[in-house]
């Protein structure tokens, strides 16, 4: 049986962080893994989730089985930060899953259940795994255009043009806010022309959160899914809490569905149902991590004020980073740089000049010529910077 077994080709983003660990020079830049970092190059545990744990392990008195679709509080936690205070509970099922890529992996099951001629729409480009996992399930997929290599900024004519085409019952995948790899996101007016479209298709919204709190805010990051929520009859939202708690390997996430009052019953079962074939119940911890920071008024007040400095750092060396390329080319072209919000930025540059930047000066970005942000320090932009230039970005 094994020897039939073939090869799978290895995640691009994975083997890089390999490929990083691996070389010997002192002087390396990662801005490969979308993983938050300080200045230090620390991805540290936030204060607020460290004393989360330790009231868990002091107050928890059991590890038997918890809830198959998850805690309610941890959903009606997530449910109130993702849509908003009010939202409609009568509408709503939830389902607790392995990070933000569970989500997304249930949603997606879900939808072929439902309607199994389904085809799900990606922006062109999106984060590697979504076409991964499609592929795997064998589900079909079609890609919109979404981002303007020249400008660096959303094609939304084009993106508009290409989704003309779902018809009813099409999943659209759209990236909430912080949009990866490229870093480009909607507008609110533009969100408002995606949903008149939405309504005019028929086609279903899926969202995958995996960002809110990085790019503009809490609130501001969720305005466009609040904004699908309350005009569409159906949603699905994937929403991670890997990067925003800084969990990752708690592996916590919440696929969220609004539908009908009438379908949320068996909406709820069925997810609980996807769950119990997959791994039956998902993992405790991260959620009661979670629901504890969420609701208890000081915890949330220590991670909102933390979770605001992780993102106004990866702001300021935005800046920084487009204030030395206008210096250096005494050009505005990279100022895109510090309109992109979120951990990432698609910069432009050739395979051939992402080749060279790791060979020559040990800076590490994803072939795409994405990098992470939060990867970079006061001290390596201006490396950053002056590799770019070299390699003739
Ligand atoms: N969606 C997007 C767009 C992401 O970038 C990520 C993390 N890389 C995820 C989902 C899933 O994250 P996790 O499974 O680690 O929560």
């Amino acid at each position: 049986m094994l020897n039939n077994l073939k090869p799978q080709a290895p995640d691009k983003i994975l083997a890089l962080m390999g490929e990083y660990r691996a070389d010997p020079r002192d002087k390396k830049v990662d801005l490969g893994v979308g993983v938050y970092k300080d200045a230090d190059g620390k991805t540290p545990i936030m204060t607020a989730v460290h004393k989360a744990e330790k009231q868990v392990w002091d107050s928890e008195t059991t590890k038997s089985y918890a809830g198959l679709a998850g805690q309610p509080e941890f959903h009606a936690a997530m449910a109130e930060m993702v849509l908003g205070k009010g939202y409609p509970a009568d509408r709503l099922a939830c389902l607790s899953t392995v990070g933000g890529t569970g989500a997304c992996r249930m949603g997606f099951e879900l939808a072929r259940m439902a309607q199994p001629e389904t085809t799900v729409w990606v922006s062109d480009p999106t984060w590697p795994n979504h076409l991964s996992i499609l592929n795997f399930m064998g589900q079909a997929f079609k890609s919109y255009r979404y981002f303007d290599a020249a400008s660096r900024s959303v094609d939304f004519d084009a993106m508009m043009a290409d989704l003309k085409a779902v018809k009813k019952g099409d999943i659209v995948l759209l990236h909430g806010c912080c949009h990866n790899p490229t870093g480009a996101n909607l507008t609110i007016e533009q969100w408002g022309a995606v949903a008149d479209l939405l309504e005019q298709t028929g086609a279903i919204p899926m969202i995958d959160l995996a960002y809110q709190g990085f790019g503009d805010g809490l609130e501001e990051d969720a305005a466009g899914t609040r904004l699908i929520a309350s005009r569409l009859p159906e949603v699905l939202i994937a929403a991670s809490c890997s990067k925003n708690f800084g969990i990752y390997r708690e592996r916590t996430g919440c696929l969220m569905v609004l539908g009908d009052a009438a379908t949320r019953a068996v909406t709820q079962d069925v997810l609980s149902y996807l769950n119990r074939q997959t791994y039956s119940f998902p993992p405790y911890h991260g959620q009661a991590l979670v629901a504890r920071v969420l609701t208890d008024p000081a915890l949330r007040a220590e991670w909102e004020a933390e979770l605001e400095e992780v993102r106004t750092g990866m702001l300021d060396l935005r800046k920084q980073l487009a204030d030395e390329l206008r210096r250096l080319t005494n050009s505005d072209r990279f100022d895109f740089v510090a309109e992109h919000r979120g951990m990432f930025s698609r910069l432009g540059a050739t395979p051939e000049q992402v080749a060279k930047m790791k060979a020559e000066n040990g800076i590490y970005m994803v072939g795409d010529s994405r990098i992470n942000i939060a990867g970079l320090n006061t001290k390596s932009v201006p490396l950053l910077a002056r590799a770019l230039i070299d390699a003739g970005v």
